[in-house]
């Protein structure tokens, strides 16, 4: 009998009661619903990002101002974050730039600027993170389905998404059956501010209205509509539960269909 009681307050607890969440980039879009998503479910959070100000909008988190493209800046935030919240038992490296060009066009400060970010900024993280997960832990990498397939007039860009689920499967290959997983999120494109500047790009160079340069985001995830954040919280919500603690080294698509 006491152990159903038990049972039910860790369920009215949530399914995340107590686990120490630490997500990169989660002041806005993607994950700061992620953060609210697993708040919600009684993880304590740590969310991190260069500006302060969007960190402190989001309720319940705990901010923790950190460039990724700074070795330092990361080693510090994480020992900033647990200090405060306690060991990190749940990684997830969703700090990223979506910027795109040609080859030619992509100059060494862009190439260098996007790997700094997505990938090189996803590697420092979660070595930072990872000596906290003892026998229970999760690595969550916010990819794209630029990881999964080339993405037109973007391959510095489709190169990082790529790296970024490299570095999922290889991290999968050397931690077997020590409790954690590592797995990678694709999303399509989702109705986030990545998706409002490309948005104002197209304006700008075509001139066409707003609304018709939207479609054309619209049109490019193959059912016809942006995806919306929460869809993509909910499956790291569902990767971070032990429901899914024999889903390892997986790069999960969530774009509405084939690409
Ligand atoms: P946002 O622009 O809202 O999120 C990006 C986040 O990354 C921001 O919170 C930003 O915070 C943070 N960030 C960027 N550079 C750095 C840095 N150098 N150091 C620390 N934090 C940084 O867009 P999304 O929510 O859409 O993007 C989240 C992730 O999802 C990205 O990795 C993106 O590539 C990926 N993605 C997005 C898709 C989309 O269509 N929206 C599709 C597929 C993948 P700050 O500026 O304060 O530092």
């Amino acid at each position: 009998m006491l152990r159903y009681f038990i049972a039910r307050r860790v369920e009215t607890l949530g399914k995340l009661a107590g686990r120490h969440a630490l997500i990169t980039g989660g002041g806005t879009g993607i994950g700061r619903a992620m953060a609210e998503t697993l708040m919600a479910q009684g993880a304590i959070v740590s969310i991190t990002g260069r500006r302060q100000a969007a960190l402190e909008e989001v309720a319940g988190a705990f901010p923790v101002v950190m460039d990724v493209t700074d070795p330092t800046s990361v080693t510090d935030g994480v020992a900033v974050a647990r200090a405060a919240q306690g060991p990190v038992q749940i990684c997830i490296a969703n700090a990223g730039i979506a910027e795109g060009a040609s080859l030619p066009k992509t100059d060494e400060a862009m190439w260098r600027r996007i790997m700094a970010t997505n990938l090189d900024g996803s590697y420092r993280v979660i070595r930072e993170c990872l000596p906290d997960m003892d026998d229970w832990g999760r690595v969550i990498a916010v990819s794209s389905i630029a990881g999964l397939k080339g993405l037109k007039g973007a391959a510095a860009y489709t190169a990082s998404k790529h790296g970024m689920i490299g570095l999922i499967r290889g991290l999968a290959a050397d931690y077997l059956g020590r409790g954690v997983t590592f797995n990678a999120l694709c999303p399509g494109y989702v109705d986030t501010d990545i998706v409002a500047d490309n948005t104002t790009r197209i304006v700008k160079k075509t001139g066409m209205t707003e609304a018709d340069a939207r479609d054309i985001m619209v049109g490019l995830n193959p059912h016809r509509r942006l995806i919306e954040v929460d869809e993509v919280a909910e499956a790291a919500l569902w990767l971070c539960s032990d429901g899914a603690r024999s889903v390892n080294g997986q790069a999960i698509q969530i774009a509405g269909g084939d690409y």
